[in-house]
């Protein structure tokens, strides 16, 4: 079936006026639908912490008033004329941008993440028209059909929707450097991305090991596949883990002591940061020369390995473990993110919205 919306769409959103300030209840117009545009019913929004960065201006550049949101899960209310991926109905699924050029070489080999026109983000981005991208934190999105995913049957609408970022920004740097029997990959922190990292990387086959500031989250890592669990507050643990790891995914938010992590990693190891702290970090290069180590980062992936990673995650019976809360409470959890209060991800219900 193909219902061509006319007219621009009027949606509700929660929208931060300036950086830092309080959420809105308020509207915004999405575009009218192109023909490969569709439109979708927004049913969950999960709250990754690169939101908290952006709203809080901590990145810079923020395009306010701003409606954040990067783990979109809906169903397809409308399509356009020439639509050919999805019907009405669907379930989907959209991630951290929402356009590229399509003629790149990033582009045509499905790392739409780096298109070097410059990728549009799902918010806090300028679409090619010039006009503001606005996320997931609304009732609506209108989104050309190559950036939108399909949900699979047996991932539930809320589980489902943090994987559309923490789920890929994991997946893809565990498959690039290829974590698999016999290598052994440590999680740095256990928060959004840390918890479904550790899922992945014991589905892939790799020996996990979870590094988390205290021993607080360590049943619970276990439950997620985890072989071994150490706090990195024991000083102990430094010594007992040098040499250890083949990949250490950082994960975590803060700037750290990277020296530190280095000294885990065997020889020719790597240190593959996705966690986004704004002040940069600092290493000694011996670090790097004395076990021909690598440090390196990775940004989400793109739109084919998203499919990829969803249908793993159903096919392996991997799920965030989320809080769902209504509209009125993103305030309060962006506070609760910033306290480690979240086990491990919250969801926002949008029909509260
Ligand atoms: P999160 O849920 O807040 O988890 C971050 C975890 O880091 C915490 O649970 C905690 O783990 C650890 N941590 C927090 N503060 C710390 C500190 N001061 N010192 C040491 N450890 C600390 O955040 P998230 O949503 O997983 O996102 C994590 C980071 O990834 C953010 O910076 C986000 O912007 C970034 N990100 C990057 C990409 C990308 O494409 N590269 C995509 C998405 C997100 P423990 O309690 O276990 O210590
Ligand atoms: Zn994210």
């Amino acid at each position: 079936m193909c219902i061509n919306h006319k007219g621009e769409i009027t949606t509700r959103v929660l929208s931060v006026p300036s950086a830092k300030a309080s959420f809105v209840k308020t509207t915004i117009e999405r575009r009218e639908l192109r023909p490969h545009d569709i439109l979708i019913d927004i049913k969950f929004s999960g709250i990754c912490h690169s939101d908290l960065h952006s709203a809080y201006g901590e990145w810079g550049g923020g395009i306010f008033p701003m409606v954040p949101g990067h783990e979109i899960a809906g169903v397809v209310a409308a399509v356009g004329t020439d639509v050919s991926k999805f019907v009405v109905g669907d379930r989907v699924g959209v991630g951290c941008f929402v356009d590229s050029c399509g003629e790149c070489e990033y582009c045509l080999s499905g790392e739409e993440q780096f298109c070097t026109k410059g990728v549009i983000n799902t918010y806090n981005s300028l679409d090619f028209d010039g006009n503001p991208t606005y996320g997931g934190y609304s009732q609506k999105i209108v989104v050309t059909e190559g950036f939108v995913v399909r949900i699979p049957d047996s991932l539930n609408m809320d589980v489902a929707s943090p994987l559309l970022c923490a789920g890929i920004t994991t997946y893809s740097p565990l498959k690039h450097w290829n974590a698999g029997p016999g290598k052994k990959v440590a999680i740095l922190g256990m928060g959004g991305l840390g918890h479904v990292a550790i899922q992945f990387a014991h589905a892939l086959g790799a020996e996990v090991t979870v590094l988390s500031r205290s021993n607080d989250k360590k049943d619970e890592a276990l439950k997620f596949g985890a072989d071994h669990f150490y706090a990195t507050s024991d000083s102990d643990t430094f010594r007992q883990l040098a040499g250890c790891f083949d990949l250490i995914l950082n994960t975590v938010s803060a700037n750290l002591d990277v020296d530190a992590y280095l000294s885990l990693l065997r020889i020719d190891g790597t240190l593959v940061n996705v966690g986004a702290p704004s002040e940069s970090d600092n290493f000694h290069v011996f670090s790097l020369i004395m076990g021909r180590r690598s440090i390196a980062g990775s940004l989400v992936g793109g739109i084919r390995e998203t499919q990829e990673m969803l249908d793993f995650a159903a096919e392996h019976g991997i799920a965030p473990m989320i809080e769902v809360i209504n509209a009125d409470q993103v305030g309060e959890s962006y506070e609760r993110i910033l306290k480690s209060d979240v086990r491990y991800r919250f969801v926002i219900d949008i029909s509260t919205l």
